[in-house]
């Protein structure tokens, strides 16, 4: 019998992790088989909990569900607890195991540009719901020397920053209301400015005006500064291509996908992920 593995979303339509997986189970002769779900928010936990009984040995789980998934979990790792939010869950013995493997996805893109990153940076987050939590708790769990995280909602990074303090150890970790000024090595887009329906035609469209949301403009980016944009389209996004203008090292949100979903196929399966199949998987995005 084929084992399967669910997106659980609302919408899930455009998301490139079933082209991603099902090109990694592919690569590795694997009959695994993953598919999207659309799951309304009032429906969560009763369709959660048939999943196992119909094959299914895993999921992940994306917006608006990563918070739910986490309360509705059996057990959840240190990870998953400290960002408050999980995107991967497994299944096993009746149990339902919740995991964030944003967190180790930022980190491993990150650190195929910039290597032993972010250890002794000063970081710059925009963006404090579930994608900059990861982000905030991926930076001080790597040893960033700074962290400011700035919200369009500020008291929203006011909350992260005072839930996560208690694990920044020696990272100096601070909400602000406007980006101090400080000279940074790292920003991290985790705003969701930016994201774009996929099959939209090309040239400016929605999500373009990126540095009239955020308080930067382009011409704040400075010569030594390493750029992540967690958003993802195959145009690029306004901050990548303002970034890789200046010749920046950037990482693109798909490299992000990668990983984060490599880690969450090793959860699942046992096995390291075939990268070079999931990155055509996740490009292509054909299944
Ligand atoms: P979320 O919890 O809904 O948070 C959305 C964030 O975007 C909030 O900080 C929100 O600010 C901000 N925002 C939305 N519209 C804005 C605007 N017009 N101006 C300024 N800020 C605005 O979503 P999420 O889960 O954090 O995801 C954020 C993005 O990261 C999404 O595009 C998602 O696809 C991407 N992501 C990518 C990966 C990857 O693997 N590449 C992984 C996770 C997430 P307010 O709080 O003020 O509303």
């Amino acid at each position: 019998m084929t084992t399967r593995v669910a997106l659980l979303g609302h919408p899930v339509g455009h998301s490139r992790s079933p082209a991603m997986q099902n090109a990694a189970f592919r690569a590795l002769g694997l009959d695994w088989r993953y598919e999207a779900l659309d799951v309304e928010p009032e429906r969560f936990g009763q369709v959660l909990r048939s999943l196992p009984e119909q094959g299914y040995v895993g999921a992940n789980v994306t917006i608006p569900h990563k918070l739910r998934a986490l309360q509705a979990a059996d057990e959840a790792t240190a990870v998953a607890i400290a960002v408050g939010a999980a995107n991967t869950l497994s299944f096993e013995g009746g149990r339902v195991r919740a995991d964030n493997t944003d967190v180790e996805g930022l980190l491993a893109a990150l650190r195929t540009r910039v290597a032993g990153a972010p250890a002794g940076m000063a970081a710059l987050v925009l963006g404090a719901g579930g994608a900059g939590r990861a982000a905030v708790y991926a930076l001080v769990s790597g040893g960033a020397a700074r962290v400011e995280v700035w919200n369009r909602h500020p008291e929203r990074a006011q909350a992260l920053v005072a839930d996560l303090q208690k694990l920044a150890g020696r990272s100096t970790l601070l909400a602000t209301a406007e980006p101090s000024g400080a000279a940074i090595d790292l920003l991290v887009n985790a705003t969701s400015v930016g994201m774009r329906d996929p099959h939209a035609s090309p040239g400016p469209g929605e999500g373009d005006d990126f540095f009239k949301a955020v308080p930067l403009s382009a011409d704040e980016l400075d010569d030594r500064l390493t750029v992540v944009d967690l958003v993802y389209r195959h145009d690029r996004t306004p901050l990548l291509r303002a970034a890789l203008a200046r010749g920046l090292r950037c990482v693109d949100g798909f490299e992000v996908l990668i990983h984060q979903g490599a880690a969450s196929f090793r959860i699942w399966t046992g096995m390291q992920a075939p990268l070079g199949a999931m990155r055509s998987g996740a490009t292509n995005g054909e299944d």
